[in-house]
């Protein structure tokens, strides 16, 4: 079974890999659009939210009320846009980057058979034919992983935790 730690030097190894041969790759620092829509509350194994608990545990008491307030809205946003709750709108920034779950890393660079997964940005790349040399990460294969990592809860259950 892989760590988490070990399923992320995985993810970084692909990014790295994919923007190495796409320079100009959508996915960077400011582009925040999959966290402005949501298509579900996120979701993480026990391994993610222990360390997205880090993460959160290192902001200042008032951005963490802040996240806390965003957090009891979740449930009654639209299912088909929901914005994360750990999302700084002003900077278009994560403010746990480095502690965010597996789904925000592999979102724009891995996809699941038969499904796509893209973001509609990258989709509309995909289409007009502008990606074709990527090697795309295999999301069914790290869904594999974190299945064994324990059930998930969703961010409104594991903050009842807090
Ligand atoms: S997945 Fe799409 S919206 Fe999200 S950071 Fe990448 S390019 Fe931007
Ligand atoms: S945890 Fe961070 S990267 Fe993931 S959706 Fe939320 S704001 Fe975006």
């Amino acid at each position: 079974m892989k760590t988490l730690t070990e399923l992320h030097d995985d993810i970084d190894a692909r990014v790295s890999a994919i923007r190495l041969g796409n320079p100009d790759w959508l996915c960077r620092m400011g582009c925040d659009g999959c966290c402005h829509r949501l298509a579900q509350i996120p979701e993480l194994t026990p391994a993610e939210w222990t360390l997205f608990r880090d993460g959160f545990a290192s902001l200042s008491d008032e951005k963490q009320q802040e996240i806390r307030q965003n957090i009891a809205t979740l449930s009654s946003q639209s299912p088909r846009s929901i914005v994360c709750p750990m999302l700084d709108k002003t900077a278009g920034t994560c403010l746990i980057y480095a502690y965010r779950p597996v789904a925000c890393r592999t979102y724009g660079f891995y996809v699941e058979r038969d499904k796509g997964l893209y973001c509609h940005d990258i989709e509309l790349r995909v289409e007009q034919g502008e990606l074709n040399n990527v090697v795309w990460g295999n999301h069914d294969s790290v869904n594999r992983h974190l299945d064994k990592l324990g059930d998930k809860r969703n961010l409104v259950e594991w903050f009842e935790y807090l």
